[in-house]
């Protein structure tokens, strides 16, 4: 039998790697203060932690009396805590190596080395935070636009949570009833209220199941963004309208790994949707030897991309080229752009007499005209209008949605059992089945391999 691993004290760094400012080691658990009084040496000798303040002192090797760093530690007794155990920080210049040194002492004195999102997952199981809340912390640390950073926010504040539970409520509430009718079989007919029931079941769980289904589109875009591929022969000014679009407003996920400075693909946030856009040019370019290769990776590039931006010079007629490229895109979303407005002021060419037609922006790249109404175009592909955008917070993922969509197929049978006057019995199987598949989602009864799967997904020392 494997130890309680629940039981041990664990520890880790919980700033990135690499040096910075300042560095900190959590400790969270039953031996976090013994633990911090055999390394800390407090400034004033002899003071005593006071909860949820910042000593000054010194990290001291024990035993060889060397000190190692001048910190701030900080002691927080359960409950208040992160994970509702004692937990203990301390602050110590960001130096990756000092830090891994310090951990070192703090495991030789009884610490066990946390997993990944141990922390929230302790946080979890001790019920601070549904599983939820637990999730949009990795959506925080995760998130690519300031957007999706707020809509994680909104999550970890409780707004799916609260959303589901008032489901839940209302389903419980339809059990009540029907198991007054299973008590009381022979009084059925009295005590069965078909219309209520059906009310209820319409009101307070079909439709909310439906409008958070519809929402997860939303959650996916937020949290995966986009790929957008520019398409377009040779000159038509590819390369001039990615800068341009990266001038209007750099995303803040310029640090992904990956994208170098002569990356053909950059990140855009366009009304909050991370964009991934790709200018397939330089995908030849990149690869002059193998110009066939490259060609292949534009087109499975082309298959992949959620929109295709379809460029053409708007300064001179279609050539086959250009119709040849769009008879390879035309199946996609597509958005036509054509460029090099500034040389149209005597009059502007029918493109769709020339056969390319549906939604076209007119912009010029050199002198940065019509680039926002490209950004809307691009929004207003991805996501519809913008009344269909909510900014309620909810935004449920792909792990919810699946249970949003067995909780539904579930009210879907209650429904029907109810227009046929089914048995109470039955009904009352499928409103527990309902209540289960929400029930995952925050977390009351998810299997603990899922769980597993869930908490991996944090960096070490969250
Ligand atoms: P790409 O091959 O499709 O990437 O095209 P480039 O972005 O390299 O542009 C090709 C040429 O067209 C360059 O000389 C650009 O300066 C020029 N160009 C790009 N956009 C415009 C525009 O809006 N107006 C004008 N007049 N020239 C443009
Ligand atoms: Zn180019």
């Amino acid at each position: 039998m494997p130890a309680d691993r629940t039981e041990d004290t664990i520890a880790a760094i919980s700033t990135p790697p690499g040096s910075g400012g300042i560095g900190i080691i959590r400790i969270s658990g039953a031996q976090a203060l013994a633990i911090l009084q055999r390394l800390f040496q407090p400034h004033d000798r002899g003071c005593r932690f006071r909860s949820h303040h910042l000593h000054y002192g010194h990290i001291v090797q024990p035993g060889a009396d060397r000190i190692l760093d001048e910190v701030l530690a900080v002691y927080m007794p359960a409950p208040r805590t992160y994970t509702r155990e004692d937990v203990v920080e301390i602050h110590c210049h960001g130096s990756y190596l000092l830090l891994s040194r310090i951990l070192e002492l703090i495991l030789a004195a009884g610490a066990r080395l946390a997993d990944p999102g141990e922390f929230t997952k302790r946080a979890f199981l001790n019920g601070r935070i549904d599983l939820t809340r637990a999730e949009a912390v990795i959506d925080i640390l995760a998130a690519k636009t300031r957007k999706g950073i707020d809509q994680a926010q909104a999550q970890l504040a409780g707004a799916l949570y609260q959303r589901i539970e008032a489901i839940r409520q209302g389903l419980m509430q339809m059990k009540a009833y029907i198991e007054v009718a299973i008590d009381f079989p022979d009084e059925d007919a009295e005590i069965v209220d078909l219309g209520g029931l059906q009310q209820i079941l319409e009101q307070q769980v079909a439709q909310p199941l439906q409008r958070l289904i519809a929402s997860a589109d939303q959650g996916r875009i937020l949290r995966d963004g986009i790929s957008v591929v520019i398409a377009g022969v040779p000159n038509v000014g590819k390369s001039s309208l990615l800068n341009a679009l990266l001038q209007e407003e750099r995303a803040l996920v310029t640090a992904i790994p990956g994208t170098t400075r002569d990356s053909i693909e950059e990140y855009l946030d366009i009304e909050g949707i991370p964009v991934r856009i790709i200018d397939t040019a330089g995908i030849r370019d990149h690869a002059e030897e193998v110009e066939e290769l490259g060609i292949k990776r534009a087109k499975v590039l082309l298959q992949q991309a959620d929109l295709v931006l379809f460029m053409v010079d708007g300064s001179r007629d279609l050539s086959e080229a250009d119709l040849r490229l769009h008879r390879l895109v035309a199946a996609k979303p597509l958005i036509v752009v054509i460029n090099k407005a500034d040389l149209c002021q005597d009059g502007v060419r029918d493109f769709a007499a020339q056969g390319i037609t549906g939604a076209a922006v007119w912009i010029s790249a050199r002198r940065q005209t019509g680039i926002e109404d490209l950004r809307r175009a691009i929004f207003a592909a991805v996501v519809g209008g913008r009344d269909q955008w909510q900014e309620d917070g909810c935004a449920p993922n792909l792990r919810h949605r699946q249970a949003l969509l067995r909780a539904e197929a579930a009210g879907n049978r209650i429904a029907e059992s109810l227009a046929a006057g089914s048995s109470c019995d039955l009904i009352a199987v499928d409103i527990q089945e309902c209540l289960e598949q929400l029930g995952e989602i925050v977390g009351l009864t998810t299997a603990d391999d899922i769980l597993d799967v869930i908490f991996t997904q944090f960096c070490l020392g969250k």
